[in-house]
């Protein structure tokens, strides 16, 4: 039997347009290349929406909204670019990765109407505008803000619903990057208050006809988890929902870790490796 295609749809970060990335956009794809990827999605981070959102690396280094905006155009310029100078060697496809800080909905569908991306990957970092993934402390504050563990978890895939309903990402990202910083994430993700709204969410995307990004960075972080966890693996294959890994590489050395034994691990799953197109489903 022929293996299925090697395939990342969320990820290809750069130094040259993220702060917390390493390396130049183009020596990204030709390590993909290298490597025997035939088609990628470069998903970088949009910029935010107002100066409100700005990150602490990039207050630091005294940049704007605007300028991260303008950074941004030249981030689709340069895919694109090289989406023709690479054609014959793989399928690049140009993308971004949300965020759902306050305003973010106007705000992104402006950046799709405005670039036309081939897809976008919904993803939530933030609970009531605290970045919970930013570090340990961001999550306590999270935590705090809610009032318990579980009362952030509804928060959250309270937001990702919301995002999903607005936004119809092609690519749902980390679906449970909530668990970033919980040790005990493998009994709270089976509460049965948070395994209705888990639910909810899979539905939703079901019914929507998306795809689920299959999130390897965990294990680039020596993690033994990607996002998807197994138990939530096994609901989504019951449901029949697309699962497509996603290397969320950060820089050349991350680009494709992990995904060649991935994609064996969803083959003997069961799971479907005819990768679905992300040209079928119309961004709105
Ligand atoms: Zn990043
Ligand atoms: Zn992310």
């Amino acid at each position: 039997m022929k293996p299925s295609p090697l395939i990342s749809l969320h990820g290809g970060h750069s130094g040259e347009f993220c702060r917390h990335a390493k390396d130049r956009l183009e020596e990204i794809i030709q390590t993909y290349i290298k490597k025997g990827f035939k088609a990628v999605g470069i998903t970088e981070h949009m910029p935010p929406v107002s100066d409100l959102f700005l990150y602490p690396d990039e207050i630091e280094q005294g940049l704007t909204a605007r300028d991260l905006y303008r950074q941004f155009a030249r981030y689709i310029r340069e895919v694109n670019r090289l989406k023709s100078v690479y054609k014959s060697d793989i399928r690049i496809y140009t993308g971004f990765e949300t965020e759902t800080c306050s305003g973010y909905i106007p705000h992104v569908k402006r950046l799709i109407h405005e670039f036309k991306p081939d897809y976008i990957v919904g993803s939530v970092h933030h609970v009531d505008d605290i970045c919970f993934d930013y570090s340990r402390e961001e999550y306590d504050k999270a935590v705090q803000h809610c009032g318990s563990h579980e009362d952030l978890y509804l928060r959250y895939f309270d937001l990702q619903y919301d995002m999903i309903k607005a936004l119809k990402p092609f690519v749902i990202g980390h679906f449970d990057l909530i668990r970033i910083h919980d040790e005990i994430y493998k009994q709270r993700l089976l509460f049965p208050s948070i395994q209705e709204k888990i639910l909810r969410n899979l539905f939703l995307i079901k019914k929507l006809g998306l795809v689920m990004d299959y999130n390897l960075r965990p294990l680039s972080r020596g993690e033994k988890e990607p996002y998807l966890t197994p138990a939530l693996l096994r609901t989504i294959k019951e449901l029949g929902i697309p699962v497509v890994p996603g290397d969320d590489s950060h820089g050349k050395e991350q680009v494709g870790s992990h995904v060649a034994r991935t994609i064996q691990t969803l083959e003997t799953l069961g799971f479907d490796t005819h990768w679905p197109d992300p040209g079928d489903i119309p961004l709105n």
